[in-house]
């Protein structure tokens, strides 16, 4: 019997909880509630492995786990190589250099010969480094944010989002060392299950490309059919459906989830009437 895939998800912390719904809205059945380090997909010949964010890439390099999800950030911190299969749209951060608001840093630049704290010091390292700038990183575990105002250092590089934990620290971003979001990645315990790692990047996919569309139905007088058409996405060719009235006619479209608000204004003023817009559960390109 082959062993089931594992796949590696943070237990905790920022990419979580997205993770755990980008999985449901895939339609796998766990419990991830139970705190357990092991859920068994019941589904799908698959067990999620729920591990600290900062842990799976080592899992995944000591094939511990086949696939998991984590930060564009934390690969780039770790030295493993592995493949990375997607990006999935959330956890969106930049690791930035940061210095104190009153400080009178305005560029990297003038960093050299001063010291940066960081969670992330490999990264961090090879920035000052390749910039030919001479900054002493000093590695944190976490509360990055309060080394200035401690003494420790005279910048930051640290992960920012909206950049408000940065201001109530009294801090401000000078550069941005890399941006980062949530990546599904394969380690070497994947090499050889090829079709099962594609049918979960698959899985996912579809999530993703169902979460950004919008299926539009709408009827409209026959004659207008040339002029609706033009409105739509050139690519998606709608459907076309005839109704009991040989004058009328029902159009089905996907649009992207984006454009319903700038298109559904010009589609009525084309005498579309009766528009529904739905969600799209699992979208396959
Ligand atoms: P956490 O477990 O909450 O410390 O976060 C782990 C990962 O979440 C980080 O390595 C990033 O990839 C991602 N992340 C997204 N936004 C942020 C943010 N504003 N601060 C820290 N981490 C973030």
């Amino acid at each position: 019997m082959t062993e089931r895939l594992r796949l590696a998800i943070p237990n905790k912390g920022r990419l979580a909880e997205p993770a755990v719904k980008l999985l449901r809205d895939a339609g796998l059945e766990f419990d991830p509630h139970d705190r357990r380090l092991v859920a068994p997909v019941e589904n799908l010949a698959l067990d999620i492995l729920f591990v600290r964010a900062n842990d799976i890439v080592e899992f995944l390099a000591d094939g511990v786990a086949d696939v998991g999800i984590t930060g564009v950030d934390l690969l780039a911190e770790s030295d493993a190589t592995l493949r990375t299969l997607r990006r999935l749209g959330f956890g969106h951060c930049a690791l930035s250099v940061a210095v104190p608001d009153e400080s009178t840093y305005r560029t990297v630049d003038e960093l050299a010969g001063s010291r940066a704290a960081t969670a992330h010091p490999n990264v961090a390292r090879r920035y000052f480094a390749e910039r030919g700038l001479d900054v002493d990183v000093i590695p944190l575990s976490g509360a990055v944010e309060v080394a200035p105002r401690l003494g420790l250092a005279e910048a930051i590089v640290d992960l920012v989002s909206t950049g408000s934990t940065l201001a109530m620290n009294g801090l401000r971003p000078i550069a941005e060392v890399l941006a980062s979001e949530a990546v599904l990645v394969a380690g070497p315990a994947a090499e050889g299950r090829a079709d099962e790692v594609a049918a979960i990047d698959l899985m996912l996919a579809a999530v993703l490309a169902a979460r950004s569309s919008r299926y539009l139905m709408m009827n409209a007088p026959s004659a207008q059919l040339e002029i609706l058409r033009s409105l739509l996405p050139a690519l998606a060719s709608p459907s076309v459906i005839p109704l009991a009235n040989p004058d009328m006619i029902a159009i089905h479209s996907v649009v992207g989830a984006d454009d319903v608000w700038r298109l559904l204004p010009s589609l009525r003023a084309a005498g579309a009437s009766g528009i529904l817009v739905l969600p799209i559960e699992l979208m396959v390109g």
